[in-house]
């Protein structure tokens, strides 16, 4: 994932050359992404649900991020996404008398994290920072093709390297995410340096359906992709729990 101030991702996942792996910059083994092997993940019906508030429509700002700004326009970089923020109403998530608010949102071709070694073309990551103390939740979540979403008109008109970022409006974020809300949850990093650990992630068990063209369109942004090879699991757990969607009065 990126940092809640706009950083980039990690490496390509599609070249000759396989993934590379960044070092574990700390050596205690809490890195991110990694791969889900869904028979180990515990099942925690009774851990406290992860309740979604996100509002059904909202304006936000797209912009092209270039985490290092060493690479001037256009020459596009692993360290380098699509990312929406500057959201015009409040959006968050709520688990167990905890509250965090949704920062901005980006992409990964193809995704970071693995369910069963198994890789999907592209992962949303939602950047929450808790409103206590601004440690981060992050909830990563599969694009497949084949459908339709918000994430099509989001990434309809992709802005270019060093553009102004493009401003949409009546933008609906609840529906990015898939029907279930059912997630597994672990404890993980940054995806992308400095790499800080203590990041909470839901990484979210349902897939969203897109479009293809989507898919292929920020594929030729990123032909080398911008995602980060899985790291080891170092024996933490990994739960399976409940999510739900919170009631709204816009929706
Ligand atoms: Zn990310």
């Amino acid at each position: 994932m990126l940092g809640a101030a706009g950083a980039g991702a990690g490496l390509a996942t599609c070249s000759l050359l396989g993934p590379v792996a960044w070092a574990d910059p700390d050596g205690s083994g809490r890195q991110s992404p990694i791969d889900i092997r869904t028979d180990r993940a515990v099942r925690s019906p009774a851990a406290p649900p992860l309740v979604v508030d996100y509002p059904r429509s909202v304006a936000l700002d797209l912009a092209y991020v270039n985490k290092d700004g060493e690479d001037g326009c256009g020459e596009r970089t692993e360290d380098e996404t699509v990312q929406a923020g500057g959201f015009s109403e409040r959006a968050v998530v709520r688990r167990g008398g905890e509250t965090w608010r949704l920062v901005q949102t980006h992409f990964h071709i193809s995704s970071e994290h693995r369910v069963d070694g198994r890789a999907f073309p592209m992962e949303q990551h939602f950047v929450h920072e808790r409103t206590t103390d601004g440690a981060l939740l992050v909830i990563g979540v599969f694009l497949l093709p084949g459908g339709h979403g918000p994430q099509d008109r989001l990434l309809r008109r992709l802005p270019e390297e060093c553009d102004e970022p493009l401003r949409l409006r009546g933008f609906d974020l609840s529906r990015m995410l898939p029907g279930s809300l059912a997630s597994w949850t672990y404890r993980g990093s940054l995806t992308t340096p400095p790499h800080t650990q203590g990041v909470t992630w839901h990484v979210m068990r349902e897939p969203r359906r897109v479009e293809q063209a989507t898919i292929d369109r920020f594929r030729r942004l990123f032909v080398e992709g911008d995602s980060r090879a899985p790291q080891p699991r170092n024996g933490r757990s990994i739960r399976l729990v409940r999510g739900r969607r919170a009631a709204r009065d816009d929706g």
